[in-house]
């Protein structure tokens, strides 16, 4: 049976609500992220039996052994990339659920994301499309790369690790454009990094320990 975005109990407002007095309690201040945060319906973008822990702060499993993101994470990576400028056109590796897709949507222009498992994208298409969301573009792909076709980008950001942020996708930042990426291993601790592009240098801030699945190459049908 479809799910309302309208829910009862746990997948109501008032439970939004509670998540975004978590969220403004763990640091979160941008009102922007917060008030997107507290519109979108993150039941839907998980399955039916775990929709009562959508406003958990935590990350929980979407299937192929992947997770939407716990919601501070979602907030911290908006809020961080969106602090100087609005960005006009973010791309994201790892559609995943299509939750950080959604947030992003309904803050900047034009979201252009990627994802490697077709089956994870379908089931993101769909939601987004119920959402009413149209100014994003999914693509079936390994993004470890990018999306050069669309470059240059205001932001971009991964929901899955490199250890290494790949030089292809710092080119394909404009000027004064930010990338968001935990780093490291996936058995080790990574790191939450925020890297700014300026005509002279690429700017690296550390914004702490993060977990997160690991990006993997090639695509799964
Ligand atoms: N943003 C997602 C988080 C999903 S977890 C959300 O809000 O739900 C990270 C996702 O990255 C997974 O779906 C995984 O399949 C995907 N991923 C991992 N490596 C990738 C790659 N090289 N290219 C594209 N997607 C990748």
């Amino acid at each position: 049976m479809r799910q309302h975005l309208t829910g009862i109990g746990m997948t109501s407002q008032r439970a939004r609500d509670r998540m975004v007095q978590r969220l403004m309690a763990s640091g979160i201040r941008d009102p922007r992220v917060l008030e997107v945060m507290g519109a979108t319906p993150r039941h839907l973008f998980v399955d039916e039996a775990l929709a009562h822990q959508a406003y958990e702060n935590i990350a929980l499993p979407i299937g192929f052994g992947q997770t939407i993101s716990q919601p501070y994470i979602v907030a911290r990576m908006t809020e961080a990339l969106i602090q100087r400028d609005i960005p006009q056109r973010v791309l994201e590796l790892g559609t995943g659920s299509g939750y950080q897709a959604a947030i992003l949507a309904q803050l900047v222009d034009r979201v252009i994301s990627l994802e490697r498992v077709r089956p994870l994208q379908r089931r993101a298409r769909e939601v987004l499309s119920q959402m009413g969301l149209h100014n994003i573009s999914l693509r079936h792909v390994d993004g470890t790369l990018g999306w050069p076709e669309h470059a240059p980008y205001d932001g971009i950001v991964l929901t899955a690790a490199p250890r290494r942020i790949p030089d292809a996708l710092l080119l394909q930042l404009s000027m004064g454009g930010r990338l968001l990426a935990p780093v490291g291993d996936e058995h080790d601790t990574q790191s939450l990094v925020c890297i700014t592009r300026t005509e002279r240098a690429f700017f690296k801030e550390n914004l702490g320990p993060v977990t997160f699945v690991p990006l993997l190459s090639g695509e799964i049908l």
